[in-house]
């Protein structure tokens, strides 16, 4: 039997997919390769073909896979205690929380964990509403929050909205346009709980706000006694070049929201808040899995190998070169119409024709990126923004190799 015999195949995984699963789950690629190993900025499919991963795991992976330092703390834990619930007293969650608060921009002490990034904004927008006894929530348009109740109908990207009976105690205003968000204010400031906002849209297509929208969406909040959570779920533990993307602001949240690369492939989730706001959940509130033994020590000692090896300057320093690089290739390629974005989180918009020349480009550019070696995103309202979100441990040698891989693909794709 060779290697590649013991392994479905991508034809029998779609096969079954198709069967077994529901068919909201969609995959990358006409030609999907089957993903058998990870390790470092590295994947490997069923044939031992070995790509670099330019995406995370959407922004998951910001260690590096198989982080041998995670994985040795995570596998003790597992062999020692899995789970209680936090019914019972156990460590792991409490050192996290109290790590957290020492990360965190000041004032930021106090945490909720669960294990997903929609529990986390269900559970801000919930926080929300018991501090300020209010309803309504504003939101922006193409921001992501999830797929709970609440955090879909904060949700302003179509393709995401799926309930067809969304709430209506939802506005949505532009992402950049303090005058829409004044307005919105002025209407009805005193029924608003908070405004939900991604620091920078990751779904959304790599949209960076202008300078000066978030002290505006702060000091709005302010004024009108409502609180501004910060869904820092992508652009959260690093990604931007710092802790969190907000920080670049300078301006603090009420509540910040965290999760993917919080456990770096394990599922833990945590919304964090003042302590003053923190004292209006005095309900019981209580995730089974949130925040267990195994997931906490995950994300304990993920923050552990970010800071000791100073990931947020190393995400920084890349971001650069990967950014100026990126609009040299621009500057051969009249199909790429914008390169922007903060640290190791890029995106590169393409405009064809039409919608559907544009589309079809995309798909075209990220195969044969794919068939080089080099797996990158794809996202936007019109799901033509191709994004780099590689590990944040991935060698300048190899983001290299994917922005000359880049430039071919877009020859071929467009001539
Ligand atoms: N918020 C943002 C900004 C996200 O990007 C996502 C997922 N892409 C979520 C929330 C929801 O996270 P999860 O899929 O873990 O529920």
């Amino acid at each position: 039997m060779t290697v590649t015999q013991q392994y479905l195949g991508p034809a029998g995984i779609v096969d079954l997919k198709k069967r077994y699963m529901i068919p909201c789950v969609y995959h990358f690629y006409a030609d999907p390769p089957q993903i058998v190993r990870a390790s470092g900025a590295f994947m490997f499919d069923h044939e031992g073909r070995r790509y670099l991963d330019c995406y995370s795991g959407v922004t998951v992976m910001n260690a590096g896979h198989c982080n041998p330092q995670i994985s040795a703390a995570v596998i003790e834990q597992i062999n020692t205690l899995q789970h209680t619930c936090t019914i019972y007293l156990t460590e792991p969650i409490v050192r996290l929380a109290e790590r957290l608060a020492d990360t965190l921009p000041d004032g930021l002490n106090r945490s909720f964990f669960a294990v997903t990034g929609s529990e986390a904004t269900e559970g801000a927008m919930l926080l929300a509403r018991l501090h300020t006894g209010r309803r309504r929530i504003v939101a922006l348009r193409d921001g992501l929050h999830g797929r709970t109740r609440w955090a879909m109908n904060a949700t302003g990207l179509g393709m995401w909205r799926t309930d067809p009976h969304p709430d209506d105690a939802v506005d949505f205003v532009p992402m950049g346009d303090v005058e829409a968000l004044a307005e919105v204010f002025d209407r009805q400031g005193r029924d608003i709980a908070a405004i939900v906002a991604e620091p920078i849209h990751g779904n959304g297509g790599i949209v960076v706000p202008p300078a000066g929208f978030f002290a505006a969406v702060r000091d709005l909040c302010t004024r009108h006694g409502a609180l501004w959570i910060a869904d820092e779920v992508q652009t959260g533990v690093n990604r931007t070049g710092s802790f969190l993307a907000v920080e670049h602001e300078g301006v603090v949240p009420d509540v910040v929201c965290v999760a993917k690369a919080l456990g770096n492939g394990f599922p833990i989730s945590a919304f964090v808040t003042t302590n003053e706001i923190a004292a209006s959940y005095t309900r019981p509130g209580a995730s089974t899995l949130g925040g267990n033994p195994v997931s906490a020590t995950a994300a304990l000692a993920t923050l552990e190998f970010h800071e000791a090896n100073r990931l947020g300057e190393r995400a920084a320093r890349l971001g650069q070169t990967l950014l100026s690089r990126l609009r040299e290739v621009q500057a051969r390629h009249d199909v790429v119409a914008d390169v922007r974005g903060r640290g190791l989180m890029i995106g590169m918009e393409l405009d064809a024709q039409d919608a559907d020349a544009t589309a079809r480009a995309t798909d075209c550019v990220l195969e044969s990126m794919k068939d080089a070696g080099y797996l990158v995103g794809k996202t936007g309202p019109g799901r033509n923004v191709i994004t780099f979100m590689p590990p944040l441990i991935v060698e300048w040698e190899d983001m290299a190799g994917a922005t000359d891989a880049l430039d071919e693909a877009l020859k071929r794709c467009m001539s």
